[in-house]
């Protein structure tokens, strides 16, 4: 099998030629159909988190190997099964839900695997779908997308999820008041498109791109706000006549996190998943007093993948733009999101 695999940090993506697995047990051997190239392939390529200070959490310390084939959001056709491996069979069309964690403890049992203290994620800790052929531990991973375009389904195992998951923590008072979403890349977009589908009271958009608030007020933002404005946390008070009951923070950076917390409502709360870096200094008494939450989202669930799965067939799969790449144009697909330049998602198409 060939794979493009991360050998050294930063650098180019290499060319690799392996044996193609042969499943044993419970394991899936699938024929990658499509990968998302994501936003936080720019970390693990890099090999670290800014953690602000001038600091940075190395992901050889979380215990990432090089070299790596990195490519988490993946479609495949599966091409063989271990005997153990129940309720496939091979020509099976299935996105991978790639958050896996050990299986065993009283968290995995919970099916909360993502939240694992173990992570074994596919294209993280463990090899991805940079590849013609990828390699999962068991059939409870894989999900059936119907007559969903594999390029199309494929965003839905990192963007889908981390965008379902974080709206999920809104509660409630998503179908009564407007969302704020800071960040309208590839997640802003799908988590707007998902936000309609919830039946989503209506969302603000903020962006410091005029491009990107562009495309966020052509998928359907009520409003759409400039993050570099000086007025900005006004500008989000005013449009949600007196500050935001969640505002979802897809960048997570020290300026986004702070206009967020600027421009919440008393009760409010700033759900951050982006994963840009930085840090904050937040008085301790202004979460009793205006009793404010901050939460993270980390995708999401094997139940959230399947009820968000449930929900694209029932609503439609979200209208992300999608360009695709042959695998070997990974390189150039990295750089070209790393440069900003990419509006909704990239997605590597084996052939
Ligand atoms: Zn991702
Ligand atoms: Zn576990």
């Amino acid at each position: 099998m060939k794979s493009y695999d991360v050998c050294e940090c930063g650098a180019p993506l290499r060319l690799m030629d392996r044996p193609t697995p042969k499943p044993a047990g419970t394991e899936v051997l699938l024929k990658v159909i499509a990968a998302g190239v994501c936003h936080s392939d720019l970390h693990i390529w890099e090999g670290f988190y800014d953690i602000g200070g001038g600091k940075k959490l190395k992901l050889a310390d979380r215990g990432v190997k090089l070299p790596l084939t990195m490519g988490h959001e993946n479609v495949g056709e599966v091409v063989a099964a271990g005997p153990g491996a129940t309720g496939v069979k091979v020509g099976d069309r299935r996105l991978v839900h790639p958050w896996l964690g050990c299986g065993e403890c009283a968290v995995c049992r919970r099916g909360d695997e993502q939240l694992c203290r173990t992570s074994g994620a596919i294209g993280v800790f463990r090899a991805g779908g940079y590849a013609d052929h990828l390699l999962v531990p068991h059939p409870r991973y894989l999900f059936d997308i119907g007559g969903i375009p594999p390029e199309r389904a494929a965003p839905l195992a990192c963007s889908g999820i981390t965008t379902y998951g974080a709206l999920k923590k809104v509660g409630p008072l998503l179908q009564e008041e407007p969302v704020v979403i800071i960040g309208a890349g590839g997640l802003g977009l799908m988590c707007l498109s998902l936000h309609r589908a919830m039946g989503g009271k209506g969302a603000i958009v903020v962006d410091v791109d005029p491009v990107k608030r562009d495309a966020a007020r052509k998928a359907g933002a009520q409003a759409v706000i400039d993050a570099a404005a000086p007025d900005a946390a006004r500008q989000i008070i005013d449009a949600t006549k007196g500050g935001a009951w969640a505002v979802i923070d897809l960048v997570g950076a020290t300026q986004t996190v702070q206009l967020a917390l600027d421009s919440l409502i008393k009760g409010g709360k700033v759900v951050i998943v982006g994963l840009f870096g930085g840090d904050i200094t937040v008085p301790t008494p202004s979460f009793p007093l205006r009793t404010i939450a901050i939460q993270g989202s980390y995708v999401g669930s094997l139940t959230e993948m399947a009820e968000l799965l449930d929900l694209v067939r029932r609503r439609g799969v979200p209208d992300l733009p999608v360009g695709t790449r042959p695998l070997a144009a990974v390189n150039e697909a990295l750089n070209e999101l790393k440069a900003g330049k990419v509006v909704g998602r990239l997605v590597l198409m084996p052939g």
